[in-house]
């Protein structure tokens, strides 16, 4: 028979790779039994989904085995980087629901320690000042096969390197003309491991050291360290720092420091959209996108302002899990967890996108009826809420067709429907302008069929239903539809292709004057409601008092779920 253990043990959801080698470090109390990782972010450009899945991996190995996870900035490339990021990353962060406490850190912070690590490498005659250009040092780095001819500069002595290291250090040299490079090993099939720059020259403002420092340490040189001094028991990265690896642990190795484990694992790429940074930031550059928020963007605030929830980016990086081997993910997958999220929280409204008029003629003129609608049938504590009903209201265009085929279930002339939570009403006649387009629609309906009102006629069976929006009492509004921001799955697929030529030029659409039911009026930027048939759909930023502005976040079909 099995032990309640046993049976608690085979059920337990299998352990990914990264937590295999956690519990395996545990077991041997490995860094005294400490699980501490880190989200090292360079703060060159906002977040998107790929860094949501590295913060939801280090963040949730931290919080699944009681451990810590640090938020570092790796702002060591003074060029690229600005304020604006360091902003925008903390912000995404949170939002997505982690807490990194008292644990905000910046590398620029350890620059004096680094440079102090640099000095000692010089001093065991492992590093040294070199004079060639990036050209030459790239042409004398020869093959995988063909060891890399020696720097004429590597004999230097240790004195001449301090003093030249020094002054590099003090401004004394242009941008390029020197670097600092360890001498680790020339015919190291790893190329990483051929003599590698760890310091450059760089006269360049910083935006936390300010013009304190002309030299800035190389990112393996720099990475390393920022983990070690840290005390990171588990430096979780991207498949391509594999081989960097051995170079990682070879400087850790020269100095007498903590020495934490590198771990790579697969990065996340998702269909129809680029995920490089440099490329993202040439949409915004380019105004092909109104910005890094932008909603079709594959940003955490593009995403955010685009109606995506937490959760569901939360549980989309669950699902998708940690892999060893590079791999696309449909995004369709992560569409689904988000209509999954929204469908257990959005208010049901009802919105008309493209309105075409109807009147029932037999209704009372200047009637109106309060209509009550559930707000989540999901939810039975979500309550309802009041619509107006009355002789004119506006449905859809495309749910009325004047010579339907025989499986169009709504309406047509002489058939009918119900409209949700009012009458059952049928059509009797069209009315057409001079170029023979549909202007209104004329129909009758039955009293006695009013939506929960538990009469027999209510119950009566009719095939469609349709939503709609009193013609007086209504909201009218902007929105925003959207499809996919690329027309192929893998935009920077091919390079001899310019991904900027794949943009889906119909990627947005916007309706101008969509109606909708009164009580969204107070509904602010991010609100998010399921329009009735429609998808869901949240407040945009542009949102004003006198114009609202609604994104589609998702549609309602999960062609996720079909396939
Ligand atoms: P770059 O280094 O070119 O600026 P990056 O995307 O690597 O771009 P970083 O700021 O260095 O940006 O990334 C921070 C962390 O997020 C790193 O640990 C990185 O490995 C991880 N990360 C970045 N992109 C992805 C991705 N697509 N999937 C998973 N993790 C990612
Ligand atoms: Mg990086």
């Amino acid at each position: 028979m099995k032990t309640p253990e046993l049976v608690q043990e085979e059920n337990r959801p299998s352990l990914n790779f990264i937590e295999q080698i956690i519990e395996q470090d545990l077991k041997n109390g490995k860094n005294e039994s400490r699980v501490h990782t880190r989200f090292p972010p360079e703060p060159n450009g906002y977040l998107h989904i790929g860094h949501a899945k590295s913060i939801c991996l280090n963040f949730g190995i931290a919080q699944k085995y009681n451990g810590k996870c640090n938020l570092r900035f790796d702002d060591t490339n003074p060029v690229k980087e600005d304020v604006e990021y360091v902003d925008s990353i903390m912000d995404d962060v949170k939002w997505l629901g982690f807490d990194w406490e008292d644990r905000l850190f910046f590398a620029s912070d350890y620059f004096g320690q680094m440079y102090d690590y640099a000095i000692e490498l010089i001093k065991q005659g492992k590093a040294f000042v070199c004079d060639l250009t990036a050209e030459e040092v790239s042409a004398m780095r020869g093959t995988p096969q063909k060891p890399a001819d020696p720097s004429p500069y590597r004999n230097r002595t240790v004195e001449e390197n301090l003093d030249l290291f020094e002054r590099m250090k003090n401004g004394e040299f242009p941008d390029g003309s020197r670097t600092l490079r360890a001498k680790v090993d020339l015919a190291s099939p790893n190329m990483h491991m051929r003599d590698p720059a760890i310091y450059r020259i760089r006269h360049a403002h910083h935006h936390r050291t300010g013009d304190q420092w002309c030299i800035y340490p190389m990112y393996d040189w720099a990475h390393g360290f920022e983990d070690s001094i840290e005390k990171i028991t588990h430096s979780l990265c991207t498949l391509e720092f594999e081989n960097h690896r051995p170079l990682y642990d070879w400087f850790l190795n020269q100095v007498d420091v903590f020495h934490p484990q590198q771990i790579e694992f697969a990065r996340l790429n998702l269909t129809y959209t680029v995920m490089s940074k440099r490329k993202l930031l040439e949409l915004v550059q380019g105004k092909l996108v109104s910005g890094w928020d932008d909603p079709r963007m594959p940003t955490i605030s593009g995403m955010r302002r685009r109606g995506y929830t937490p959760a569901s980016i939360r549980n989309f990086s669950d699902t998708i899990g940690i892999a060893k081997r590079d791999n696309v993910i449909d995004v369709a997958l992560l569409e689904h967890h988000v209509r999954e999220d929204l469908n257990k929280t959005a208010h049901r409204r009802m919105a008309v996108l493209n309105p075409l008029k109807l009147v029932i003629t037999n209704y009372p003129e200047g009637k109106t009826e309060i209509m009550n609608g559930h707000n989540n049938p999901e939810d039975e504590n979500a309550g309802t809420r009041a619509i107006p009903f009355s002789r004119e209201i506006y449905i859809e265009q495309e749910d009325f067709m004047e010579d339907a085929p025989k499986k169009f279930f709504r309406l047509t002339v002489g058939a009918e429907v119900r409209l949700k939570y009012a009458y059952i009403i049928k059509c009797e006649s069209v009315e057409k302008d001079s170029d023979g387009r549909i202007t209104q629609v004329n129909c009758t309906y039955d009293p006695l069929t009013k939506s929960g009102s538990g009469t027999e006629e209510s119950q009566r069976k009719v095939k469609g239903t349709l939503h709609w929006v009193d013609a007086h009492q209504h909201i009218e509004a902007q929105i925003r539809l959207y499809d996919r921001l690329f027309t192929v799955e893998s935009p920077d697929g091919d390079k001899d292709q310019d991904y900027k030529d794949l943009l889906n030029p119909d990627s947005l659409s916007v309706i101008e004057r969509a109606l909708i039911e009164p009580s969204v009026k107070d509904a602010v930027y991010l609100d998010h409601f399921q329009f009735e048939r429609q998808g869901y759909f949240n407040v945009d930023k542009d949102s004003t008092f006198s114009q609202m502005v609604f994104n589609r976040t998702v549609g309602l079909k999960d062609s996720w779920k079909k396939a």
